[in-house]
């Protein structure tokens, strides 16, 4: 088969690419292919698991490709890095999908590069596998994401707290360009080099900029655009990324990087998961202002773009910023008028609506993913499933009424809120068998949560949230 493999983003943006190879895999077995996705980017999927696992490896690229380790910098947990990189993963270059568009297809674990720092360079089944879970989890549920193409595991031990079994991920997304990719080419003060990624990032992402009266602020508004679309979309299905540091932060609008991320399960909005993250920079509830402040570190490196004067350059940029905020309430409106089943009534309604719903869902500590469904059987005639979850019954009462009387679609409501989400408790159980050399929770879990608002009485278990005990105590790690 042969692979038509693009190196657009290498020879548009040398500056930012280290040419490499990924490291050989001693003894490689495929885990996991995802054979709709492999369909779209017109790979065969049996020639994948034959001749081509190579490809997944990066141990065997097309002739004329150009593997490399792409250059970021980035703001972590607030302080800046003014070199991070692709420490242990590689653009293999850019391949054309079934519709036309252009999609990277992306290493994580294929060895240490010229930016490992001191890491090995190396990933193991674990958090490939929950990368790979999570994000099309995520895709299933609608959430703009980078998707993951296969799971092969190595055959070469990596060293954490324990000896674990190493694995690469292949990753397919609209691109890899991150804020922290613009903060890198602004710190070099090379200003053709910071034009020349923004006419790629126009190119690629927002064409439309190319035709505006100033196409670099164009960008910086249609970037604002997605991410706020994007970080509303997070907060309706409740998921939290866990580390949004500014390279961590796509240019397309994708979510990316799946390391310490986890869903919610008792709606609270201070939840915290990451074991880093001991300040709660960045919990559930301090997302949208976290993506704003990300958003002001991209405007940093882009106002040279916008204005020759500084004082204008800035003006400029903090008009666009303050777009941001509309952008989410919109989007985050229009998503609660379907999970609450009321597309038709107005804005503040169901703002104000869903603002006291969360509030009692907090004070009764229930499950936020849960809570909407049972809802839906609430819509169609049937309330006790969920007011048996009210601790507070008269107010739940007093606001079911008046929820009632706007006469919610039940059916919008099953589209809306799913079923199935990949619940800590479960993607725990499905990677400590995984690791252990047992697929089969893995396979049953994305089965679940690939289909997510089909109920299947089957499936019972995964609708379920975990115990108390577990959440509580459950931390998520990063870098792993
Ligand atoms: P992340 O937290 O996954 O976004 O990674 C932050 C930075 O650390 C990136 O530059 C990664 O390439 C790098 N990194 C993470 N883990 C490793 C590893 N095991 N070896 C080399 N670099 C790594
Ligand atoms: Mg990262």
């Amino acid at each position: 088969m042969s692979i038509a493999l693009q190196d657009r983003f290498v020879s548009d943006l040398p500056e930012l690419a280290v040419r490499w190879q990924a490291e050989s895999a001693p003894e490689p077995r495929l885990l996991v292919l995802n054979t709709v996705l492999a369909g779209e980017l017109g790979l065969d999927p049996d020639w994948l698991r034959g001749p081509g696992l190579g490809l997944l490896l990066g141990s065997d690229v097309p002739e004329g490709a150009a593997p490399a380790a792409q250059a970021y910098a980035g703001h972590q947990f607030g302080g800046f890095v003014p070199r991070l990189g692709d420490g242990r993963a590689l653009l293999l270059g850019e391949l054309t999908d079934a519709e036309g568009r252009m999609r990277d297809l992306h290493l994580k674990g294929s060895g240490r590069t010229p930016f490992a720092r001191g890491g090995d360079g190396l990933a193991a089944v674990g958090p490939m596998l929950r990368e790979y879970v999570i994000s099309e989890a995520m895709h299933a549920l609608g959430v703009p994401t980078t998707r993951a193409l296969a799971v092969v595991a190595t055959g070469r031990p990596v060293y954490r707290e324990t000896q674990l079994p190493g694995a690469v991920l292949a990753r397919v997304a609209s691109s890899h360009l991150r804020v922290g990719t613009f903060q890198y080419a602004a710190s070099t003060g090379d200003r053709p080099l910071l034009t020349r990624l923004a006419d790629h990032a126009i190119a690629r992402h927002h064409p439309s900029a190319a035709d505006a009266e100033h196409p670099y602020l164009a960008l910086f508004d249609a970037v604002i655009a997605a991410q706020a679309d994007l970080v509303a979309r997070w907060m309706l299905v409740g998921f939290i990324h866990g580390v949004m540091n500014t390279d961590n932060m796509t240019i397309s609008g994708e979510t990316i990087d799946y390391g310490p991320c986890a869903f919610m399960e008792a709606y609270d909005p201070e939840t915290v998961y990451s074991s880093i993250d001991s300040w709660g920079r960045y919990a559930y509830g301090n997302q949208p202002s976290v993506a704003l402040w990300n958003l002001a570190r991209f405007a940093e490196a882009l106002l040279p773009l916008f204005d020759e004067d500084t004082e204008r350059a800035i003006k400029l940029a903090e008009t666009s910023l303050h777009a941001f905020q509309g952008h989410y309430d919109r989007r985050w409106t229009a998503g609660m008028a379907d999970k609450l089943g009321l597309p038709h009534v107005p804005g503040d309604v169901v703002g104000g609506l869903a603002g006291e719903v969360l509030t009692q869902l907090q004070q009764n500590g229930l499950d936020y993913t849960s809570f909407f469904r049972r809802l839906a059987e609430a819509a169609r005639g049937d309330a006790e499933p969920v007011r048996g979850e009210f601790i507070d019954l008269a107010t739940f009462d007093d606001w079911l009424t008046r929820w009632r009387a706007l006469q919610p679609d039940a059916d919008l409501m099953d589209r809306a809120n799913p079923v199935y989400i990949p619940r800590n408790h479960l993607v725990e159980e499905a990677l400590t068998a995984a690791t252990a050399g047992d697929l089969a929770p893995f396979e049953a879990l994305m089965a679940a949560v690939g289909s997510p608002f089909e109920e299947r009485a089957e499936l019972e278990r995964y609708a379920e949230p975990g115990q108390k005990e577990f959440t509580a105590s459950f931390r998520t790690f990063c870098g792993t």
